[in-house]
């Protein structure tokens, strides 16, 4: 028994060896695959099976894929979108915290939020980063 379990985690191991394995862009098609077959069972909508079974494929593919580099730089592609969509739902979430203390105001030059205290009436706005002044009411 245990000479069996030895033989299997050796290969295992060999099948496994050279090919790019889990990162984060893999795990995301797996769980939005899974997710969308979810999706797709309880409100039985049929064009979204293939879907999810072509994300949840694709997923696998790139966990044995031997193209070490393509797999990296497309994990890089969706790392820095992550970081763009996590950054714009963390300042969604402090705006909904702090609606009833402060206003948030985005920079009609650069779109840069500008975050101020309510009740202060009618007020001039400087930019912090691009030095653009705007009039506005907090
Ligand atoms: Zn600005």
């Amino acid at each position: 028994m245990n000479n069996f379990l030895q033989k299997l985690q050796s290969s295992i191991y060999r099948f496994s060896y050279g090919r790019h394995g889990r990162d984060d862009f893999s795990k995301f098609l797996i769980i939005s695959g899974l997710v969308i077959f979810l999706i797709y069972e309880i409100f039985e909508i049929h064009f979204l099976y293939p879907l999810s079974l072509a994300l949840m494929f694709y997923s696998l593919f790139r966990i044995l894929s031997k193209n070490h580099t393509k797999r990296y730089q497309e994990n890089q592609v969706f790392l820095f979108y992550k970081g763009k969509f996590d950054k714009k739902f963390a300042l969604q979430k402090r705006m909904w915290n702090e609606r009833k203390t402060h206003r948030f105001f985005k920079c009609p030059k650069c779109k840069t939020v500008v975050r101020l205290p309510k009740g202060k009436g009618k007020i001039e706005i400087t930019c912090p980063k691009c030095s653009n002044r705007f009039i506005k009411k907090t």
